[in-house]
């Protein structure tokens, strides 16, 4: 795979600082693809100076003129759309068709999105006697994680750049090759030197020195809730704005009244795509008592369809998590119903849809973020205690809730401690906003509410 050896910084490719590298592994087949720098605290002042010094100018920017560079680049996104989905399949190891719609798709939509809220959202309105103007921020520092390696990086750029910000970014160990190709996307799309710019490596070296930097102004960072807790400390002690979009163990809560075959079709499916790996995955299915066993022969049955369909896990250390988390299942007593711990290939970091039935609410597979196929089955004998299991974990990113009616199931979803919740099946938006109750995160992406997160206010009285 292509790969450059050195960072985007102010419009060029310069040398890294050190000379450490981190080798890119394709997690089908675990060989080794690329090597990208491992870049060190000298790269991430050089990049926070040059978004420094472009800031003033893009600041300055008319919206209608950052809002047709944003569309440029969502052009070149779609122009480079199978290299991207190609780049993304050899690095994540997604199916290539999964990388082509999600992970190639979503990053396009998302663009499109904020080119078109540059140009329309009110940077400007009267308050009574007050002109209050929406400002950039400063510099962000972008840290992202490699579960939607493409989607997380266009979901913090395009909305700051919408905002008037200048990005530093530093991507996930794991996909540095997708945050390259962005890269060069914004080199032609013809963003101005600065405005964008990559450091990747380490997030114990490069992504704490971004963290940390006193050139930095606000911190969005994805990932899991231990980083983000630190992110969280190091950005309060210096008064500095921090976005935060961490784990979920999302619920997906079926009511007597809800087309069963359909919730547990599409609940399976919602998280063996990405093979378990997001965040907002449906990993914790609530079955009314009554309907208990069918459901559970209705999963088994959906998983082992997936088959040989699933991707692998991203690395060994995920694949060797995964498959701790199956085995405790097992060890606390879970049923399983579908897969198990047994690595399905001999190469690769497979492992196989699994589903558990019998799981209480207390067990550490009904608590825990996996992040990798497997699903918990959880009994209910009323709606109350429904809700209580579906609150009853320290997240709340998403859910699920499914009823013969809409009412019926908004009337549930309301009551839940989360930031998003599908309504019988409903359908992705690029506009709503996405973002964590609880220890799943602070902040939102995504629309209005994800471009509001790059600007403070500022009132002139008159
Ligand atoms: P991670 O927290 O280990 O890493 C995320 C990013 O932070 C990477 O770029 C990493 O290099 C960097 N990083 C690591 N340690 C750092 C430090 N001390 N200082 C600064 N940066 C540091 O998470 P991961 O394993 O890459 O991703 C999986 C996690 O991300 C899961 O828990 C998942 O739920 C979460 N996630 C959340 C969302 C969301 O929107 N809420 C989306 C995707 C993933």
């Amino acid at each position: 795979m292509k790969a450059h050896d050195g960072m985007y910084i102010g419009g060029e490719w310069r040398a890294a600082a050190g000379t450490d590298t981190i080798a890119v592994v394709d997690p089908a087949d675990e060989q080794v693809i690329a090597h990208v720098p491992a870049g060190i605290a000298e790269d991430v002042d050089a990049a926070v100076f040059a978004a420094h010094e472009a800031f003033p100018a893009w600041a300055a920017t008319p919206p209608a003129e950052r809002a047709s560079r944003i569309a440029a680049l969502r052009d070149v996104l779609v122009a480079r759309k199978d290299e991207i989905a190609e780049t993304v399949t050899a690095e994540l190891g997604a199916p290539l068709q999964f990388s082509q719609m999600v992970h190639a798709g979503v990053p396009i939509l998302v663009a499109g999105s904020y080119a078109e809220l540059a140009a329309s959202y009110a940077f400007e309105e009267k308050v009574g006697n007050s002109t209050v103007y929406a400002e950039p921020v400063g510099v962000v520092g972008a840290i992202t994680p490699w579960n939607y390696p493409l989607h997380q990086i266009v979901a913090k750029v395009a909305p700051a750049l919408a905002a008037g910000c200048t990005v530093v970014l530093k991507p996930a160990e794991d996909t540095p090759l997708t945050a390259q190709l962005f890269a060069e996307a914004v080199y032609e799309a013809g963003i101005p030197a600065g405005v964008f710019n990559l450091v990747t490596g380490l997030g114990t070296v490069a992504g704490q020195a971004l963290a940390a930097h006193p050139g930095v102004d606000l911190v969005s960072f994805t990932g899991s809730t231990a980083v983000g807790k630190q992110i969280g400390a190091t950005a309060g002690a210096a008064v500095k704005r921090v976005a935060l979009e961490l784990g979920g163990k999302s619920a997906n809560v079926i009511l007597p009244s809800a087309d069963l075959a359909k919730a547990v079709g599409v609940g399976i499916a919602n998280v063996m795509g990405n093979s378990g790996q997001t965040c907002s995955a449906w990993t914790r299915m609530l079955v009314h008592t009554s309907q208990y066993d069918e459901a559970v022969t209705l999963a088994a049955e959906a998983a082992a369809k997936y088959g040989d369909r699933i991707g692998p896990l991203v690395n060994a250390k995920q694949h060797a998590r995964v498959r701790g988390y199956i085995e405790k299942g097992v060890a606390e007593g879970a049923r399983l119903v579908a897969g198990g711990p047994e690595a399905p290939r001999e190469r690769g970091y497979f492992v196989s849809p699994t589903v558990f039935a019998d799981v209480t609410p207390e067990m550490t597979i009904a608590q825990e973020e996996i992040f990798g196929p497997v699903v918990s089955i959880i009994r209910y004998e009323d709606e109350d205690e429904a809700l209580r299991i579906a609150n009853g974990t320290v997240y709340g990113l998403a859910g699920a809730v499914w009823a013969a009616d809409d009412a019926e199931a908004v009337a549930f979803a309301r009551r839940m401690d989360t930031g998003q919740v599908d309504i019988n099946g409903g359908r992705f938006n690029p506009l709503a906003p996405f973002g964590g109750y609880k220890q799943s995160g602070v902040g939102r992406e995504l629309g209005a509410h994800g471009l509001s997160e790059y600007l403070q206010t500022k009132s002139l009285q008159f």
